[in-house]
């Protein structure tokens, strides 16, 4: 029996075999080839390479039509680097000059050629650097006779061991077979953790060197709450944990006897609870768990689980299928927010030099105009189906939402000429998740109808620290001054002009940030469905005006250790919370 802890992500206790998946790099074999044998190596390459432009031919014909116009240039421009006399030159060079099999040369050309590409001062050609790891994977497959790995054909039961897994990969991997997740890198907010949240996937991140330790198969417990992951667990442990994860058993469905009831404190003050989903399906838990609308619907995993642009149809049949599901209430839904640690497969958003700091979500979709009107225009055609409101992500200062409303109501006069029907009064807000639109809310909140607070980006910013990196992990504080007052700024700027105020970052699902919330004027918490009814049950413990003396008391203090000090203790006096936040 080994113990490893790491931080704990995604509640539940499960048990399963553990499932070892490796990136592709780390099964590239390395071996000395023979100086004989070198010409046959190389016709290897030149085979394989004919199998890659062949199949990405097929591709292209067997899509024509349904691809959007930059995929079919993505596949354009691998098919131009499969027949570059360049790069099977440097092949055949490197092979002479290490003596090595060719898929260790493969990616030890592609590597050096990636490493000059992406530190280049030109867009296209950092561009490039993407396109020429996609191609050198789609050679390796060929050399090495592999199906690229998926996860979507797992045993059943399985404990996903990796180092590290991508949003991409989560959104695509067959959730059915999948029980619990450890992974040696990542943190709270990285995309890949809230994923495991909204499929209630237990989760532990942040464990270095489990890869090594473990072998397919081992027996694997993974405890969510407290954030450990347990391989070849003795009989003892093993029953430990059975009596552990009945008594959480058993408290999930007391909250859950709540769902009817309102969000109210004791002395009459009612907020919205609403939750966050990825994908429509979703939608069931969050009627179960009752949450009284969707607050944030990331849009941009519909792109991400079938690799790059979506057509209008495919969009719009998604949004309505949510505003259907949802029966009249209210759905939020956000347009695209890629780049940062979401990349998808076919916009071309990898190997930026700062991903975070980039090219991303509403800079991303003011840059591709087509693309963002296509969304628009399904946005607006969904309306007619229920209570929808559009949000923008990333919003930094008032010239990007201008132009972002500016394009809107050019979408609208499209619809309206085309003879679509949509909601023309429909409601729009912006993402507050850049220390610019915070400080500067008070001029955006004269142009939208509300705001939502994406608190995972506003810390990352306003701390400096990047929310999926473990080894800076305990940087980032919720409870930090500065963000403190950054929430509370943006509150009252949109109470001046009287517009509402959501969170969707995950800190409105924590439970120990909850009364703070309350009492700093949250008017919506937005979270993981499954957060609803612990959150419920504290605001319906509470008065607004103790809520409101205690962010007076921590709004006085100077550090962020004795504020969570502070809150803490408060919190752990009169509740007892989720160990997981
Ligand atoms: C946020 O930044 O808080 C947010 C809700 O958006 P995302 O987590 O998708 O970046
Ligand atoms: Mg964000």
């Amino acid at each position: 029996m080994k113990e490893f802890s790491g931080i704990p992500v995604s509640p539940g206790i499960v048990k399963g075999k553990a499932f070892l998946y490796l990136d592709d790099s780390q099964n590239v074999p390395k071996y000395e080839i023979r100086q004989e044998d070198m010409v046959r190596e190389f016709e290897r390459f030149i085979e394989a390479t004919e199998k890659a432009a062949a199949e990405v031919l097929h591709l292209k014909k067997s899509t024509k039509g349904e691809i959007h116009e930059q995929q079919s240039r993505f596949l354009d421009a691998h098919l131009l680097m499969l027949n570059d006399p360049v790069f099977s030159d440097q092949v055949k060079d490197n092979l002479e000059k290490y003596k090595q099999n060719v898929e260790w040369i493969i990616l030890k050309t592609v590597g050096d050629l990636v490493d000059s590409l992406s530190s280049s001062q030109d867009m296209y050609m950092r561009e490039r650097a993407i396109d020429f790891h996609d191609v050198s994977q789609r050679v390796l497959n060929h050399l090495m006779y592999r199906e690229r790995i998926s996860l979507k054909n797992i045993p059943a039961d399985s404990i996903l061991i990796c180092h590290t897994l991508m949003p991409s990969e989560t959104i695509s991997m067959d959730r059915r077979k999948v029980k619990g997740i450890a992974l040696e890198v990542g943190g709270k907010t990285s995309h890949t953790a809230i994923l495991a949240r909204a499929f209630e996937i237990p989760a532990v991140l942040g464990i270095s060197g489990l890869t090594d330790y473990v072998n397919n198969g081992d027996t694997v417990i993974i405890d969510g709450y407290q954030g450990k992951v347990i391989f070849k667990p003795d009989e003892e442990t093993a029953a430990q944990y059975e009596t552990i994860y009945l008594s959480w058993q058993k408290r999930e469905v007391k909250l859950m006897t709540m769902n009817k009831l309102p969000a109210e404190t004791k002395d009459g003050k009612h907020i919205l609870l609403k939750a966050n989903i990825e994908v429509p399906e979703e939608t069931e838990s969050v009627l179960s768990h009752g949450a009284d609308g969707v607050g944030l619907y990331r849009s941009e995993f519909l792109y991400m689980q079938s690799s790059g642009a979506q057509s209008e149809e495919s969009q719009f049949e998604a949004y309505s299928e949510v505003l259907k599901a949802m029966r009249g209430k209210p759905v939020t839904i956000r347009t695209l927010d890629v780049g940062g640690d979401k990349y998808v497969p076919g916009l071309l958003l990898r190997e930026e030099k700062n991903p975070i700091l980039g090219w991303r979500a509403i800079r991303y979709c003011l840059s591709e105009l087509p693309l963002f009107k296509v969304q628009l225009k399904s946005l607006l055609r969904a309306s007619v189906f229920g209570d929808l409101r559009i949000m923008f992500p990333m919003i930094s200062g008032i010239e990007e939402l201008d132009q972002a409303l500016r394009i809107l109501d050019e979408v609208k006069e499209d619809c309206a000429r085309e003879g679509h029907k949509f909601n023309e009064q429909i409601p729009i807000g912006i993402m507050i998740e850049v220390p610019s639109a915070a400080l500067t809310s008070d001029i955006l909140a004269t142009r939208v109808d509300f705001f939502s607070i994406g608190t995972n980006d506003l810390i990352q910013y306003t701390i400096a620290v990047d929310r999926g990196n473990e080894k800076i992990a305990y940087l980032y504080e919720p409870f930090h001054p500065a963000v403190l007052r950054l929430i509370k700024n943006v509150i009252s700027n949109a109470h001046e002009v009287g517009i509402p105020v959501t969170m969707c970052g995950e800190m409105a699902g924590d439970p120990y940030a909850s009364v703070v919330l309350l009492g700093l004027g949250l008017d919506i918490f937005s979270m993981s469905a499954f957060g609803i009814p612990e959150i419920k049950q504290i605001i319906r413990s509470v008065k607004l005006s103790h809520a409101e003396e205690l962010v007076g008391a921590i709004l006085e203090m100077r550090s962020s250790v004795e504020i969570d000090r502070y809150i803490k203790d408060w919190m752990n006096e009169r509740f007892e919370l989720t160990k997981f936040t």
